[in-house]
């Protein structure tokens, strides 16, 4: 093997990007133990939150570290070898998107929660992410979450 062909460096990319979804498993795993239920990829809403707790106004954004260059782990400062500029301007896209959907979630009324994939590994992050969820009452107003 002393080539990655083409083909193969989109089958890797491909494998890295469905990986991504797997820290949202874990996140959505934790907080379904600790007795929160969710509703999943509100398309209605400004960037499609992950998960999303109607009644408390609850946001969740899980974030791949290098797809949306996290900045507390060496993962979101990788750089890609080839096509670097390519990768680098497309990151910076990401986090500008997820900049000014954070805003227009705010504008609207929710709370927004990011939680990185780095910070997945620690069961103390994710305990802090369900308690802050719970601290955040249901509104009865609001229309009802079971529909
Ligand atoms: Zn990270």
């Amino acid at each position: 093997m002393d080539s990655i062909s083409r083909e193969r460096r989109t089958a890797n990319m491909a494998a890295i990007r469905s990986a991504n979804t797997k820290p949202e498993m874990l996140v959505r795993r934790f907080l379904h133990q600790n007795g929160l239920r969710y509703r999943l990829h509100s398309t209605g809403l400004p960037g499609k939150p992950d998960i999303v707790f109607p009644s408390r106004r609850i946001a969740v954004f899980v974030h791949g570290c290098f797809w949306h260059g996290c900045r507390k782990c060496i993962d979101g400062r990788r750089k890609v070898r080839s096509n670097a500029d390519y990768w680098s301007e497309k990151i910076c896209r990401n986090r500008k998107r997820d900049r000014l959907n954070v805003r227009a979630l705010r504008k609207l009324g929710w709370n927004i929660l990011t939680i990185w994939e780095c910070e997945i590994a620690t069961q103390s992050r994710l305990a802090e992410l369900a308690s802050s969820i719970k601290a955040a009452a249901p509104q009865r107003s609001h229309r009802s979450a079971r529909s």
